[in-house]
């Protein structure tokens, strides 16, 4: 299959009206669409990028009066929620609408909807004229795509359409929250705090607050976010041993003889200014250094508070999930 890159977002939605699939961007990550009501279109959401079938998707709609075309929006925190955050980088699990195909949800009888305040994405949802089902735009597994670039280094000749646009400024994707209980609880960290959150509804659940055994956003379950290098956290920058194959992501300099440029003892450097800087950077550094053959990452760790907590959560599972299949 030929991968086309537009900067027509008319284009990329004549691909997802014909029962296609097109990236596109948006705020917090780019994502890869199909019609939210074709599920032969939303299967080769998976098939391209290997992901597992009880994972499910994010239905994006262009304004939050097309809510009621996929879930039932009565719930008045969600109603309270979108009023506040909507558009941007929050997804409302809701109850869905019996016409939503299954595949779109996993089986749930629940959706993730979320309206994306990038004006890329909302032309083109507004183009498709239908709510587009999306997750991100990497192969399963892999560190989220922030940049058109970075879609085509994992999808290209496996999806028909890229929507060229900037590199997404938030850099992690949304926080996703279960509005289907009487309390709603945040089941992923993302681009809205829970202290923004807690404004709005301020007996809100942050993801550790869950009584045991509460089911969880479904996506946690499977290994996410990992580089090939191999993720280390660490408290202090300075004190990691230099490494000429070794990364390091940080908010403090990572010691003598690097400044901010790539030095003799590192092979590559990203110091970021604020965590807001760390988010936008995260992924494109960890993609970075898997093209430049680093085997190791060091992360600097964070203070949980605000974006800082999406950072620790990427950074955690990231950690995790990482083979080191490139150690020697
Ligand atoms: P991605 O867009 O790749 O970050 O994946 C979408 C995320 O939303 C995954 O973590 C899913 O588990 C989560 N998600 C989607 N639909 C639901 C739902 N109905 N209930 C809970 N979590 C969901
Ligand atoms: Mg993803």
């Amino acid at each position: 299959m030929k991968t086309i890159v537009t900067d027509s977002p008319e284009e990329a939605a004549s691909f997802i009206l014909s029962g296609e699939t097109a990236a596109f961007p948006t705020e917090t990550v780019y994502g890869l669409g199909a019609d939210a009501f074709n599920a032969a279109a939303v299967r080769k959401i998976f098939e391209a990028k290997g992901r597992p079938v009880d994972n499910p998707l994010i239905a994006h709609i262009a304004d939050v009066g097309e809510m009621g075309r996929v879930a039932d929006f009565s719930p008045k925190t969600a109603q309270h929620l979108a009023e506040r955050f909507f558009p941007g980088p929050l997804t409302l699990v809701l109850p869905k609408r019996r016409d939503v195909p299954p595949v779109v949800t996993a089986g749930l009888d629940t959706i993730a909807v979320r309206a994306p305040e990038n004006e890329a994405a909302r032309t083109f949802l507004r183009a498709c004229a239908c709510p587009v089902a999306a997750p991100s735009a990497n192969r399963s597994g892999r560190p989220s795509s922030t940049t058109w670039q970075a879609v085509l280094e994992d999808l290209d000749g496996r999806i028909p359409c890229v929507l060229r646009g900037e590199p997404s400024i938030v850099g992690l994707e949304s926080t996703v929250i279960d509005c289907t209980t009487d309390i709603p609880r945040v089941l992923r960290s993302g681009g809205v705090s829970l202290e923004a959150l807690r404004e709005v509804v301020p007996d809100m659940q942050g993801p550790q607050d869950h009584p045991g055994g509460v089911p969880r956003s479904p996506g946690l379950r499977h290994r996410h976010y990992a580089p090939a290098a191999r993720v280390v956290l660490v408290d202090k920058a300075p004190s990691i041993p230099p490494h000429k194959k070794a990364g390091y992501i940080g908010m403090e300099s990572p010691g003598e003889g690097t400044g901010t440029a790539p030095g003799r003892h590192w092979r590559l450097v990203e110091q970021v200014a604020t965590p807001q800087a760390y988010a936008h950077h995260l992924f494109d550094f960890m993609r970075r250094c898997d093209a430049a053959g680093v085997e190791i990452i060091y992360c600097q760790t964070v203070e949980p508070t605000g974006i800082g907590t999406a950072i620790m959560d990427r950074l955690q599972r990231a950690a995790k999930g990482s083979t080191g299949r490139r150690r020697s």
